[in-house]
Formats: structure tokens, sequence, C-alpha cells
């Protein structure tokens, strides 16, 4: 599947990397209009409306962890906060949100770099159970594929 584009995200029909395009702005020189966390939630919902499954990467948090651009980790945490609220305001029936990274990095203060601590795993929705005793993020794809099937614990 191709990534959206431009035309897209102007149409409300795509999310900015950060969320709410000012720093997307900032970064590519693109004209888009900003719009809140909790709108570019709203848009995240109607996207996925049409899947059976939809991928959208935020590196903010990791941009914050590595201490660049002037992002901070309450900026990159208070959009993405908005962003799941967005989301699930929406009330997009049938809708699973499964919220995870790939590695750590904004919890810890202390360093600039990634770290191994254990990664948050959020998954609000009908086939959240399949997700229920998972321990580790090489866990994630296969239940996602799994759950995809219809391969949900009862
Ligand atoms: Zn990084």
């Amino acid at each position: 599947m191709p990534f959206r584009q431009i035309d897209e995200l102007e149409r409300g029909e795509a999310v900015s990397w950060d969320i709410e395009r000012d720093l997307f702005r900032e970064r590519t020189g693109e004209r888009v209009e900003p719009v809140t966390a909790r709108q570019a939630g709203g848009h995240l919902a109607a996207v996925a409306a049409g899947f059976d499954l939809t991928l959208f990467e935020t590196f903010l948090t990791d941009v914050a962890g590595h201490a660049r651009w002037g992002v901070t980790a309450e900026l990159a945490l208070g959009r993405l906060d908005r962003l799941l609220a967005g989301v699930l305001a929406s009330e997009a029936p049938g809708l699973t949100l499964l919220l995870t990274s790939d590695h750590g990095n904004i919890e810890d203060a202390t360093t600039r770099s990634h770290t191994l601590n254990p990664v948050p795993l959020l998954v609000v929705g009908p086939l959240a159970e399949a997700f229920a005793s998972l321990e580790s993020i090489v866990e994630v794809t296969p239940r996602i594929v799994r759950a995809l099937a219809g391969d949900v614990p009862t």
C-alpha cells in the first residue's frame, strides 16, 4: 500500500507525523493548514473506517526523546493523547485501536538515546481481547494477523 500524500492530507484523508501539521510545515515547507490533534484523530478514524488495517506512525515522541527541534515530552505526549481522544470520540463501529512503539526513549529523561525498556501497549475495541496476554513486542504483528483472520480468544 502506498503512503498517503499531500493531497490526501489537505483533504483530511491523512494525518502527518507531527499530528497538528505545524512541525510538518516547518520541516517540509508544504503549506498545509494546521489542525488540532483531536481533529487529526477524527481524520485517522475516518481513514481507518475504509480499511481492515490502517497504520499511522508518529515519530514525534522519538524527536522529543532525542531532545531535537524543541519538541518536549509534554508536547509530544499531549498531542498523542488528544489524537487518541479524537479517534475514540469518532465511535467508529468495529474500530480497534492499538498503540505501541518499536523502542523506548521518551520515558527516560536521563538519556537522549533509545532504551531497551518495555514499551506501552494499549488496545481498545472489539479485538482487544486478542492482545490480552501479550508480553513482547515481537508478538504484536502475529497477533494482529491472527485477529484479522478472526482467530480471537473468547
Ligand atoms: Zn530515535
